[in-house]
């Protein structure tokens, strides 16, 4: 960064904070974007003279409500939820719900953001938006959940709908929470149509979206191997988490020939120095999906796999990883012995799961890093697509999904490396997917005007 860009950034950073205090994942998310867009906006005075930056940066509104519902004991319990709408400019707000005790208005506020990029790179008719609550989802029955999710829905369903906003899954919300906050949707307003996406196949989902967010981080990596003249065939690959994403990314690397030796849980990772094959897949999914148990059973069920309880895969030697479970899940110190490994390109399944301190690691050794906004898009992108099959009323084939998956992550990955080629040969994933992301969007907020 030369000192002009350096000295605008910081300008811009001072004033974000002071009106958004005590919000410290939305000023990553935010500074992130600034460092990429200050050299790209110096060159382009008309974005700066209508003050793009500070109203992109300022969600169009936040709703905020109280969610009361009761436990099996009978004890009446009150959480907090939000659904942050952060930026109609190209279509209909869309993005997940996270039940989540760590959720705050700044995480949401982050979340929404790097939303309105993301979609954007997507090239579907999108906005971005974010919602949930500190609802803690773990060690509740189903009922607890179903009422829960009704009495969310009690409320949210006053602010979305099929042309205004399309929530969907995202930690803590899968299948069986959008299925109960859809139904609750359908009972209240006695209409039947695509307000969430991630619904059951049987009303109105779509095949390959469960699938969507995972697969698609792995196509993304296989595009930038490709730029590289490289492949994933033979790849030994660290994943960290265990949910949505981290179960599909394992997936799609064990067909396309990689080998996976890690998974994780808030609690610890394993080690599978074999490889998680197939068969050893199908265990997982129905330990985490069906059993709801922890990551630790995996090395007692597996004889050579070992548990390291209170830790994360970044130690393991390595040539790719796919951080998947959450945000600043990776710091500069796991980058640092990830390099000394022999890691040769990352992609990020989870949003911001690399601390700033990380990124800047993988930017100075030149290792290409595909940036959330644009490796885990494959899940959004396929909820657009799910709302298109809403309202046309059909639904298309698996490999009809897939292949749209697989040419919407070819796109999403041209993009960035038009706008992130560097001269030396080296594409920055970072700036590409922030630039591109930010012209669309930008460009339909000055053909409004003043609004
Ligand atoms: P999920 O199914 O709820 O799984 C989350 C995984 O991350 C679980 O293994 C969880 O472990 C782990 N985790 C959560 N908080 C953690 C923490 N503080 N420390 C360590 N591990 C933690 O959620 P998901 O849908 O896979 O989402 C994972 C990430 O991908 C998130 O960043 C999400 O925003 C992003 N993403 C998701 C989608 C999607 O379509 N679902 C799309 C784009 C991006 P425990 O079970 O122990 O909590």
């Amino acid at each position: 960064m030369t000192t002009a860009v350096e000295a605008e950034v910081e300008r811009f950073m001072r004033g974000l904070i002071r009106r958004n205090p005590g919000e410290p994942e939305f000023h990553q998310a935010v500074r992130e974007v600034a460092e990429s867009l200050t050299p790209f906006m110096l060159d382009h005075p008309e974005y700066r003279e209508a003050r793009i930056a500070e109203r992109m940066t300022e969600p169009d509104r936040i709703i905020i409500f109280r969610v009361t519902w009761q436990d099996d004991a009978g004890c009446i319990r009150a959480n907090r939820a939000w659904r942050v709408q952060f930026n109609n400019s190209i279509g209909p707000y869309k993005g997940g719900l996270r039940f989540h005790p760590s959720v705050s208005q700044s995480v949401l506020k982050f979340l929404g953001f790097e939303q309105v990029f993301k979609n954007s790179l997507t090239g579907l008719p999108m906005g971005g938006a974010k919602g949930g609550s500190n609802f803690n989802p773990k060690g509740k029955s189903d009922g607890e959940i179903m009422r829960f999710c009704q009495s969310m829905m009690t409320e949210l369903h006053r602010y979305i709908g099929e042309d205004i906003d399309v929530p969907a899954g995202d930690i803590g919300v899968g299948g069986r929470e959008i299925s109960y906050l859809f139904g609750q949707y359908k009972r209240l307003e006695n209409r039947f149509v695509g307000i969430l996406t991630g619904k059951g196949l049987s009303f109105g989902g779509s095949l390959i979206r469960t699938e969507a967010t995972g697969y698609g981080c792995v196509y993304f990596m296989q595009n930038m191997l490709e730029a590289r003249g490289a492949g994933l065939e033979g790849e030994i690959c660290a994943v960290s988490g265990s949910g949505n994403v981290a179960i599909y990314t394992l997936e799609k690397l064990i067909q396309l020939g990689a080998k996976p030796v890690t998974a994780s849980d808030s609690s610890g990772f394993i080690h599978d120095p074999d490889g998680i094959n197939e068969e050893k897949l199908e265990w997982l999914k129905k330990l985490k999906e069906v059993r709801r148990g922890r990551i630790s059973e995996y090395a007692e069920h597996f004889e050579r796999a070992t548990y390291h309880e209170g830790k994360r895969p970044w130690s393991v030697k390595v040539g790719l990883a796919f951080p998947c479970a959450t945000q600043n899940e990776l710091d500069a110190e796991d980058a640092k012995e990830l390099l000394a490994n022999g890691l040769t390109a990352i992609a990020e399944g989870a949003n911001m799961p690399c601390t700033p301190e990380a990124t800047r690691t993988f930017l100075q050794a030149r290792v290409p890093i595909g940036p959330g906004k644009a490796a885990n898009a494959g899940g959004v992108a396929v909820s657009g697509l799910e709302q298109s099959q809403n309202a046309l009323r059909i639904s298309w084939s698996r490999e009809e999904v897939d292949s749209r998956l697989r040419s919407i992550m070819l796109d999403i990955h041209a993009r960035c490396v038009q706008h992130g080629y560097k001269g030396d040969g080296y594409i920055n994933y970072i700036d590409g997917a922030n630039i591109a992301g930010f012209v669309k969007v930008a460009d339909a907020m000055m053909a409004y005007g003043v609004v």
